[in-house]
């Protein structure tokens, strides 16, 4: 059985989700990083970016916003790109942890390995193994190029997120230097949490979020650039890490839920990846108790649960153009 949506019912379907939920005043915005604490709250969007490279939105989708944890999932790409598949499992791994996002009771659980590059310790392996060793600011370049190549525009440095952040990361410094002394960090553990640091605090829009998830979607050919980003077998891997770890401890809960692999960040944006179908991204700053966006969260629900979109129906969804 086919499951045809026209492009029109998926902009309506969008439409309803952004009327229903914003008003919703559940959560609250990140304190932990003081910048996050400022963002206007109210700011609420959604996009769409299908695999031809049309984009429907609604809301708020060129607002610019912390990144944050989203930035784990280029960054991995990136080391994909690096290093292949193979040495990824081997240097990072592929585990869900089922622990918050700075657990540092993951690392002592697993210390021979950081579990998977989506969660704070992986990320700041797989930022430490971003080539070329030893050399920062190729390293930086690297982890941007493959941002804005990813999105087809360059993300911003948001440079009061990253003082505010770099401020008060005492977690992350301790995770670093755990994974030093596991040797499981492969370049100086100080300038690979700045790294991490850094790329958390590049700003980005929904739009280009979509974008993003279009291209992992689309076998790595950006569909709005036309360009390949990375090899199509990569695709399925970083799809795969997504869905195992992308919401955290509340993962398996989101996937039951909500039926999309998808990544979140507490800057409150969230990016879906539907392969062979689309990129979604929402974005709401409040976040719930685990980190995840409110209004982002349910906005994706209720397009997946309305459209009948779950990964694992066997329904075969195709998107008609009227
Ligand atoms: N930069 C944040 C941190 O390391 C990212 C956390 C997140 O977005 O989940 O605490």
């Amino acid at each position: 059985m086919e499951n045809k949506i026209t492009v029109s019912q998926l902009q309506q379907v969008m439409q309803e989700a952004y009327e229903t939920y914003k008003t919703n005043n559940e959560g609250a915005n990140a304190n932990y990083i003081p910048f996050l604490a400022n963002v206007p709250s109210d700011l609420f969007g959604i996009v769409i970016c299908l695999q031809d490279g049309r984009i429907l939105k609604v809301g708020d989708t060129s607002f610019v916003f912390g990144i944050e944890s989203v930035s784990k999932v280029p960054t991995a790409i990136l080391a994909l790109k690096q290093y292949g598949a193979q040495k990824l499992l081997q240097m990072i791994g592929a585990d869900a942890t089922g622990l918050p996002f700075n657990s540092i009771y993951a690392i002592l659980l697993e210390n021979d390995h950081p579990s998977t590059p989506l969660v704070n310790a992986g990320a700041i392996t797989a930022c430490s193994m971003v080539l070329p060793i030893g050399d920062y600011k190729s390293k930086w370049d690297a982890i941007t190029g493959n941002i804005e190549q990813l999105c087809g525009s360059a993300p911003v440095l948001l440079e009061e997120l990253y003082k505010s952040e770099s401020e008060t990361n005492f977690n992350n410094r301790a995770i670093s230097w755990l994974l030093k002394n596991y040797n499981r960090i492969y370049d100086d553990p100080t300038n690979s949490l700045d790294l991490y640091t850094r790329q958390c605090s590049l700003g980005i829009t929904a739009e280009q979020l979509a974008i993003m998830g279009a291209t992992i979607a689309n076998d790595g050919i950006n569909p709005i650039t036309g360009k390949i980003i990375f090899d199509a077998q990569y695709a399925a891997k970083i799809t795969s890490l997504i869905a195992t770890v992308g919401f955290y401890q509340h993962t398996g809960d989101w996937l039951y839920e909500s039926g999309l692999p998808a990544k979140t960040g507490v800057g409150g944006g969230i990016v879906g990846v539907y392969p062979g179908l689309f990129g979604i991204a929402a974005f709401a700053p409040p976040l719930d108790s685990a980190g995840n966006s409110v209004k982002a969260q349910l906005a994706i629900k209720y397009i997946m649960n309305k459209l009948k979109l779950h990964i694992f129906n066997n329904n075969k969804p195709v998107i008609i153009t009227e």
